[in-house]
């Protein structure tokens, strides 16, 4: 059963404890409800704005009835009747007179009065034990201690009270031993005189009482080190008079009142270290903020009761401990609620394999977190100041792997999300150049995307700093995001050298489509040039055909070259690039130029190449007029001397020879050997070269060939009959003449 609802029954709300509360009970049980208490007297959220008091004294002197006058509680007094001693335990009960006195004076806020009873049970020889506990409880937590003493006790040294001060100055001494460097807070030991006749003045009486106390100060026994220790190196002394309260009752009325205008705020005088103001010094203060009261008061008596050593500054690190831990645990809890749903977007859009860049993300981690903190420093800054420390940064440290883990995910949301957009605008932007007449300035989108991709980048990691927190410092994720852009680009560029080399090689197909067929369409005038317009230029002959071919071809390729690289160039092509592409451009031109000669040659277009050349031999003079055969023509001389000029071609046509040297063009020196950057995937889509590509196993021998031996024959055999067709046909036309 817990102590104060045993006394004041389980009234509701507030009323249950009217009585106060009961805070160690008659089994020696600390009440678990002591926090409640403080929280529904509003002592709680006062920080260090409180006051402790307890009173002390003999069983029946008048300790209650003080109590109940002084701060209007309402401690159980013993009937005036019945004198029999009141439950034993401790009491606490808040000031419930906080307005002014008679004399309009204050008492300070929030004082919180201890009534420990059945202290002093030597005269029954009762519970010493309780007695000494409850010492040290009170003296582990008060500020001030009431002792409470008939007039007529003063002065008898060896009487009952004194004994319990002796008592509390041996427990007091024990506080601090673990600790001595650790100020000692002093106590102070106010002595209220009871039933104060005033035949000896209070100043007398306040003598006696000090040559006592000093007189038991030097009996008792002190501790190693502290042999030499004085009594006012602990305690303060104050001294009040009350009249007989039954009587004189208004006397002591008004001196209760007076008296209780002393429980107020003051400092000492410098001159002559009296009070001024109230007697609640700072230095009395236990410096336990209110709303760690409890768990304090809870730990010492847990340590008295089972004997322990009872030291106060351990106490305090444990409490602040707990307190800490309480008090991070609540401020976490708000800190979550903002938190908490980012992260479950976040691991939502990554289970769904989309990476998405949270709004505000920066702005509302560092409110989350300074929230927190804040929250944390005003509670728990009052702790001890080491561990308060220690657990500031266990909290900094479990907020920040929180938002640590956001804001590397977030952005790694935006890296992904900016190489995305920067790619798909890079390649949009070339898409609608090429839409509206092909130009555009591929650098020029390249660069103003990638500035639009970095500074949204930039300004993701910038809303992301935590003034003075290292780790927020993306930096680095920038680097390498930029990095990323870079190489980005340079894919991108890639293809764009990619389409620039396609769109060359059209070009190079349609210059070579009309140039080369001009070449070839020169083998029909069979006539060595006669109708040539040109003058001055040596005509053109059967002979260097392969030699005109080679030169258009070369000049269209350089042409193209330079076409290629001016492009390249400038979207910034590296030289190595414009090399493979270079590369690419002759291979692949030379492949276009041999499938254009192929065309040319193919059965039917070159069968009618002959004959045209041959016809042109055969039926036009060299002065390219035409003949009217006459039986006395060599009509046979004419078409032998004819088709042999013209199956002479045959073999020219069959390879590709440059007059000169009588050997094929030097086709490896002209394509180059292949440039070191270039890569696997460029080599892809390219056709194998005879005398090129060695390892192919086609010889230039073979890759010159532009008729094979069959087709060679082939072509003979049907070129000679249709020549023979001709010479027929002139034939009968000669006789004909003749006849007509
Ligand atoms: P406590 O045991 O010290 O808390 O004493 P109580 O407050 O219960 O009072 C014990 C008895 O002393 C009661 O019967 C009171 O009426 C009586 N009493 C209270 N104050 C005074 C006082 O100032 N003078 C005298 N003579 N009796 C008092
Ligand atoms: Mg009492």
């Amino acid at each position: 059963m817990n102590g104060h609802f045993a006394a004041v029954g389980n009234g509701p709300g507030h009323k249950q404890f009217g009585h106060g509360i009961q805070v160690i009970d008659e089994e020696k049980a600390f009440n678990a409800h002591l926090n409640e208490y403080l929280s529904e007297t509003q002592v709680a959220e006062a920080g260090f704005n409180y006051h402790l008091i307890s009173v002390f004294g003999s069983q029946s002197t008048g300790k209650s009835t003080l109590l109940n006058h002084l701060f209007g509680t309402e401690f159980s007094v013993m009937s005036e009747s019945e004198r029999r001693q009141t439950t034993k335990g401790i009491w606490m009960s808040k000031n419930k007179k906080e307005g002014a006195n008679a004399d309009g004076a204050k008492m300070a806020e929030n004082i919180l009065v201890m009534d420990v009873e059945g202290t002093d049970g030597r005269e029954r020889g009762e519970d010493q034990d309780f007695e000494r506990k409850s010492a040290l409880f009170a003296l582990a937590t008060s500020e001030v201690l009431i002792v409470n003493i008939w007039e007529h006790q003063v002065g008898l040294y060896q009487g009952a009270n004194m004994g319990l001060l002796k008592t509390v100055f041996e427990v007091n001494l024990q506080l601090f031993l673990k600790d001595r460097k650790a100020q000692s807070p002093r106590s102070l030991l106010f002595f209220v005189i009871r039933d104060h006749i005033g035949n000896t003045p209070l100043s007398n009486l306040r003598n006696t009482l000090i040559q006592d106390l000093s007189k038991i100060w030097s009996s008792i026994s002190k501790p190693q080190g502290l042999e030499n220790s004085k009594i006012d190196d602990y305690f303060d002394f104050a001294f009040a008079a009350l009249p007989h309260k039954v009587l004189q009752p208004q006397q002591f009325l008004a001196e209760v009142d007076k008296l209780g205008a002393r429980f107020a705020a003051g400092h000492r005088s410098t001159k002559d270290q009296e009070f001024v103001g109230g007697v609640f010094l700072p230095e009395y203060h236990r410096r336990i903020p209110a709303d760690g009261l409890s768990v304090y008061a809870e730990g010492v008596w847990d340590q008295i009761t089972n004997n322990k050593d009872l030291d106060l500054p351990t106490q305090q690190e444990l409490l602040a401990q707990f307190r800490c831990d309480e008090i991070s645990r609540e401020v976490l809890v708000g800190f979550d609620e903002i938190i908490a749903p980012l992260e479950e977007q976040q691991a939502e859009s990554t289970r769904l394999g989309k990476a998405s860049v949270l709004a505000n993300l920066g702005a509302t981690g560092a409110a989350a977190r300074e929230k927190c903190v804040k929250a944390f420093e005003t509670q728990a800054s009052r702790y001890h100041k080491g561990v308060y420390t220690t657990k500031r940064g266990e909290l900094e440290s479990k907020i920040d792997s929180r938002l640590k883990a956001l804001y590397q995910a977030q952005l790694s949301a935006a890296h992904k999300a900016g190489v995305a957009a920067f790619s798909d605008a890079v390649t949009n932007a070339v898409k609608t150049g090429q839409k509206s007449g092909g130009s555009y300035e591929f650098a020029e989108i390249v660069e103003k995307q990638k500035r639009k991709t970095l500074e949204f980048f930039k300004k993701e990691a910038q809303s992301l700093l935590i003034q003075g927190v290292a780790w927020s410092n993306f930096k680095p994720q920038y680097r390498l995001f930029e990095k990323e852009l870079d190489e980005v680009s340079a894919r991108l560029r890639k293809e764009e050298m990619r389409r620039l080399a396609i769109r060359v090689e059209r070009w190079v197909k349609s210059r070579l489509g009309d140039a080369i067929g001009l070449e070839f369409n020169k083998l029909g005038s069979g006539r060595g040039g006669s109708g040539a317009p040109e003058t001055g230029e040596k005509p053109p002959t059967e002979k260097d055909l392969w030699d005109r071919i080679w030169t258009v071809f070369i000049g269209i390729v350089k042409e193209a070259e330079t076409r290629f690289t001016d492009r390249a160039k400038s979207f910034e092509a590296n030289e190595e690039e414009v090399e493979v592409g270079l590369w690419r451009l002759r291979r692949k031109s030379w492949v276009a130029l041999r499938e254009r000669i192929e065309e040319e040659v193919m059965e039917s277009n070159i069968l009618m190449k002959l004959r045209e050349n041959f016809e042109d031999k055969f039926r036009y003079d060299e002065e390219g007029v035409p003949r009217i055969w006459r039986p006395t023509d060599d009509i046979e001389g004419i078409y032998t001397r004819a088709r042999e000029s013209t199956l002479s071609l045959i073999p020219l046509l069959s390879r590709f020879r440059l007059a000169e040297t009588y050997a094929p063009p030097d086709l490896p020196a002209f394509i180059g050997l292949q440039p070191a950057g270039a890569e696997t995937e460029d080599e892809e889509d390219l056709a194998p070269i005879g005398g090129v590509d060695e390892e192919e196993g086609k010889s230039l021998e073979e890759e010159m060939t532009v008729l094979s031996e069959s087709k060679r024959q082939d072509l003979v055999v049907r070129f000679k009959k249709m020549a023979d067709g001709v010479y027929v046909e002139a034939k009968r036309s000669a006789i004909g003449g003749m006849t007509q």
